[in-house]
């Protein structure tokens, strides 16, 4: 594996002493060349601060940075294989859009007319062609967006970082921008590094996720291994609905101290063979399925019924029978 991007026990510490913030904490890291790697984690876990050791704006207080082979930890941004796309775009207002998207080779002094030629080119890529000429604010979100990444595309670096960039757009537009943008990195070939807190996006787009917690790693893996086998109570919870079961609900419904169960591996049932019975205590419509909740040994455990045709949802106060496979069943190690 050619590694694009590797962290080797990085740690960023802000401030000094009782007010100190350790914002990243000790991560070791490898992406691979061409990879859609995807960090995913709550607000404040530590995923922008690991992107910006990456690109140069905030210095490691521990570890090093290689990108493509070299240790860059020093490095400042601009002799950095890497270029970023914000959440918030950061275009000129007061330039054209073609100016905008050539901005980096200008800098470079390429010739105007190259500048322009490129341009032209980039905004076709990500399907904007015909708005050379416009200003920023005759474009719509998503268009500016693309507009952004086209800039961030233009100097051909080996690695791209993208700070939740999807984030300020709509849903149905988010959707369709989350397949556009995981097309161009396959044609591409591009390493991404891709942040976002929305588990359905990292789970659709990536080929690995690093799951961030409190500064930390919790979980490396393929989208499929963190959804199916999360390692911890953390990621079970925020990757996903999921039943965690603890004590003597998980001893006597499953068999183990702490373990998992997905609300969509439960099936309601005849009483003959069930897992578990109780009253159902609340049922929320969502569509394409019911989350239906229900009481059983001393807690609640949730089950998303699909809307198949003629299914009849049970009511609040009805008892119900639960089934499940033995493989539904995810144990979670005690420590975690
Ligand atoms: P995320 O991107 O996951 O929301 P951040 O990396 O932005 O998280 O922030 C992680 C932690 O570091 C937060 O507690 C944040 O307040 C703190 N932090 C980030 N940048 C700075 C800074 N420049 N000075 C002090 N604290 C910071
Ligand atoms: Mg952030």
């Amino acid at each position: 594996m050619t590694a694009a991007v590797t962290l080797d026990g990085v740690g960023c510490t802000f401030g000094h002493g009782a007010g100190a913030v350790r914002a990243v904490d000790g991560v070791d890291l490898t992406i691979a060349a061409g990879e859609f790697f995807t960090l995913l984690g709550p607000s404040g876990s530590g995923k922008t601060t690991v992107l910006r050791m990456i690109g140069g704006f905030t210095l490691p207080t521990a570890g090093r940075v290689w990108i493509g082979g070299q240790d860059v930890t020093l490095a400042p941004p601009y002799a950095r294989a890497v270029n970023t796309v914000f959440q918030d775009y950061a275009l000129f207002p007061h330039m054209s859009i073609r100016d905008n998207v050539a901005y980096p080779l200008m800098v470079r002094k390429v010739d105007r007319a190259t500048r322009e030629r490129r341009a032209e080119e980039l905004l076709a890529l990500v399907q904007l062609p015909g708005v050379g000429a416009r200003r920023p604010a005759q474009l719509s979100g998503g268009q500016r967006q693309r507009v952004a990444l086209a800039r961030a595309l233009i100097s051909e670096p080996q690695v791209l970082l993208l700070d939740e960039p999807l984030g300020a757009l709509d849903l149905k537009l988010r959707e369709q921008m989350q397949s556009e943008l995981k097309a161009l990195q396959r044609r591409l070939g591009i390493t991404f590094l891709f942040i976002t807190h929305d588990q359905h996006e990292a789970l659709s787009m990536s080929d690995r996720i690093g799951i961030f917690n409190a500064g930390r790693l919790e979980q490396l893996g393929t989208p499929r291994q963190v959804y199916d086998t999360p390692a911890t109570r953390f990621v079970a919870h925020f990757v996903g609905a999921a039943n965690v079961l603890e004590g003597e609900a998980a001893r006597s419904l499953t068999g183990h101290a702490q373990a998992m169960l997905r609300p969509e591996r439960i099936t309601l049932g005849e009483a003959v063979g069930a897992r578990a019975a109780g009253p159902v205590c609340e049922v929320q419509f969502f569509g394409a399925f019911t989350r239906i909740k229900v009481e059983t040994a001393g807690t609640r455990v949730q089950a998303d019924l699909p809307l198949a045709p003629g299914a009849v949802m049970p009511e609040p106060g009805q008892t119900v029978h639960l089934h499940w496979n033995n493989g539904a069943v995810h144990a979670l190690s005690a420590a975690a």
